[in-house]
């Protein structure tokens, strides 16, 4: 019996926020599924997520946003405001909510736990991924494997993972995350802020009231929380009215990065490519990576020779877009010169009045355009 091998279409390593609902995802199409995660502790993570509208769409067939606790906030409106044009560009849709603001670590509570119902998540601490190929055979708590195909879902852990090849593009920022309570309804309204020293992001926090939000300030510049909350004072004091800040602040380093292809692999979510928190919407293309692996499974079989290739294709357009876009944005603001200026004030311009270019850039931030598909 010990040395009976266990056939299964995919391996997912890395039950995070995308890896454990890529799993529930390939479940559901019926292909047989194991994922295996390094930790079996409910991830504390302090951070909201900005879900858009598509990736919504994708929770509820999942069954997953129908056990969500804490009320999502929908996201009517984003105002987006600088220190370089004096009007500020308001963005709205009209037909449905362009996202709603929902807690990480309910996300990644109801999948794990709907993971281990199904019986499909193994927790190994000892998982080498230089060993890990498809169509071979594989050891995992003392019993055989063997998977068709290789799914890496580690999150930035790629980054310290030496057997793939990943490229760093600016790992010297820092984002701080945190809570507070204000006094004045926030209207389901967003706000990015940009600064000299790097964007600030107001959302409306999962709560039961429209009283609570969010921060997220990301800068290559040391902050002290008092700073922080001047800061947040001085953009939102007076809409907000009166603010009481959460006690804690936490950081996350930002890593933006992009993987390189690699035949045994199929890379999903930050382990092929993470991207500056200014779009909010890292965890949205995740989604997006796992809905093209889904429609690729519909046109083609796992055996298809370059089956990891035409999905690394129809990823890597996107992935590069929204990397150059957030990347290129925090330099225009960051390296304050008037060649910069003029290029940010003629975006402004564009977005304020070309209807054409708003819809495109609304229909794109609720996940509702795909580039390639
Ligand atoms: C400040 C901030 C704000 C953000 N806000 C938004 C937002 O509003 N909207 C949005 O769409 N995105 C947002 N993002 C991005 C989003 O958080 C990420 O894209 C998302 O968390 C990535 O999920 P993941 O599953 O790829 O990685 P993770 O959630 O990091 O999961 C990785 C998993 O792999 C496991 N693991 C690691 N190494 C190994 C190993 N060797 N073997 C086995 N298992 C391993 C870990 O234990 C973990 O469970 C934000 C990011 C930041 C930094």
């Amino acid at each position: 019996m010990k040395n009976k091998i266990n056939n299964y279409d995919f391996l997912i390593v890395g039950a995070g926020l995308i890896g454990a609902i890529a799993a529930l995802a390939l479940f559901q199409k019926k292909f047989k599924v194991l994922v295996i995660d390094k930790d079996n502790k409910i991830n504390k993570d302090n951070r909201t997520l900005a879900v858009n509208a598509n990736s919504i769409d994708f929770l509820k067939k999942l069954g997953i946003w129908n056990l969500l606790k804490f009320p999502p906030q929908p996201i009517d409106k984003i105002v987006i405001k600088d220190n370089i044009n004096r009007n500020p560009l308001i963005f709205k849709n009209d037909d449905e909510s362009m996202g709603n603001v929902i807690l990480n670590k309910e996300i990644y509570k109801i999948a794990r736990q709907k993971l281990k119902n199904l019986n499909i998540l193994k927790i190994d601490n000892s998982i080498d991924t230089s060993e890990i190929h498809s169509n071979k055979n594989l050891s995992i708590n003392n019993n055989n494997y063997c998977f068709k195909k290789i799914i890496i879902s580690i999150g930035k852990n790629i980054l310290s993972d030496i057997t793939h090849n990943s490229i760093i593009f600016n790992d010297k920022h820092y984002s701080y995350v945190g809570f507070f309570r204000h006094k004045i309804d926030h209207k389901n309204t967003a706000y990015e802020f940009f600064t000299n020293e790097g964007p600030l992001a107001i959302l409306p926090a999962p709560a039961a009231n429209k009283k609570k939000s969010t921060f997220i300030y990301s800068s290559k510049e040391k902050i002290n929380k008092t700073q922080l909350q001047k800061l947040i004072y001085k953009k939102i004091g007076a809409s907000h009215g009166n603010l009481v800040f959460d006690k804690s602040i936490t950081k996350f380093p930002i890593t933006p990065h992009l993987t390189k292809n690699n035949n045994n692999f199929i890379y999903i979510g930050d382990s092929l490519k993470s991207i500056h928190p200014v779009a909010g919407q890292g965890w949205n293309l995740g989604v997006k990576d796992i809905q093209t692996l889904c429609k690729l499974l519909d046109l083609y079989s796992l055996e298809t020779k370059n089956f990891n290739s035409l999905y690394y294709s129809r990823r890597i357009i996107e992935s590069v877009i929204y990397l150059s876009f957030t990347s290129i944005l925090n330099f225009l603001y960051e390296s304050n010169n008037s060649f910069n200026t003029k290029i940010i004030k003629a975006g402004f311009k564009g977005l304020d009045k070309i209807k054409f270019a708003r819809d495109i850039f609304i229909k794109q931030a609720m996940g509702r355009i795909n580039l390639i598909d």
